[in-house]
């Protein structure tokens, strides 16, 4: 595969980061296809509940009721809403189409809102899950494709919300800040592109070998 074919996104590039082997297995050869659990199927119910209440006026489900104050509250800020809106950017970081054949990078911002008046804009991305271990880079590289998209946006205010947890993760970012935010980037990148050019793809023994779905590997225990 040559370098101009090479894409990212935040979850690939953490995937690729944490075991090579397992990103190569999984993500290239498609040899284990992305199996259906309880969390992320709840995860997608309530991230398409809070869509069609915002976009729709579709009244929020009982059952996830108790989301609905943060909810009201994030979309009563000022701005433009935009709900799970898609984002690419090619490698000389120009704006362009999620399926763009040309893209480097692209994400799905869950809800953007953009303060036209203020130059400013605010990415929200629900969480359904655990906040044990929160994970700003997704919210820096919104934050960048959001930058890159909307060329008067001087400032990006990003976050994190734990729906069952109730707390929150933030992050801001001044337009000044994304050069320098692209080059760690790239240097990451690199190595992703490092290794489908050599097609050298390590394994990363860790305590989530247990939860690999490569039962090829030596180091998973259902080898
Ligand atoms: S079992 Fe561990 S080392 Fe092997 S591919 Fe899976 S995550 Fe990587």
């Amino acid at each position: 595969m040559s370098e101009a074919n090479i894409t990212w996104s935040h979850s690939g590039l953490k995937d690729f980061e944490g075991c090579a082997r397992r990103y190569h297995e999984v993500k290239v050869l498609k040899n284990y296809p992305f199996q259906e659990t309880t969390h992320t199927i709840y995860g997608k119910d309530v991230h398409k509940a809070i869509e069609d209440y915002g976009k729709l006026g579709t009244p929020i489900p009982e059952k996830y009721a108790q989301f609905k104050p943060v909810v009201d509250a994030v979309l009563n800020k000022p701005g433009r809403k935009l709900f799970e809106h898609e984002m690419g950017v090619t490698r000389d970081l120009q704006p362009c189409g999620f399926n763009d054949p040309n893209r480097w990078v692209r994400g799905i911002a869950d809800l953007l809102i953009i303060d036209d008046d203020n130059l400013s804009a605010k990415v929200v991305d629900w969480k359904t899950g655990n906040n044990k271990y929160p994970d700003k880079d997704q919210l820096v590289l919104m934050s960048l494709m959001v930058f890159t998209h909307f060329p008067h946006i001087r400032q990006v205010k990003s976050a994190l919300f734990f729906l069952v947890k109730e707390s929150m993760t933030t992050h801001a970012m001044l337009r000044g800040e994304a050069e320098e935010a692209w080059w760690r980037y790239r240097e990451r990148v690199a190595k992703l592109e490092a290794a489908h050019a050599t097609d050298v793809w390590n394994p990363s023994q860790s305590p989530l070998c247990g939860w690999c779905p490569v039962a090829t590997c030596t180091f998973n225990p259902k080898h």
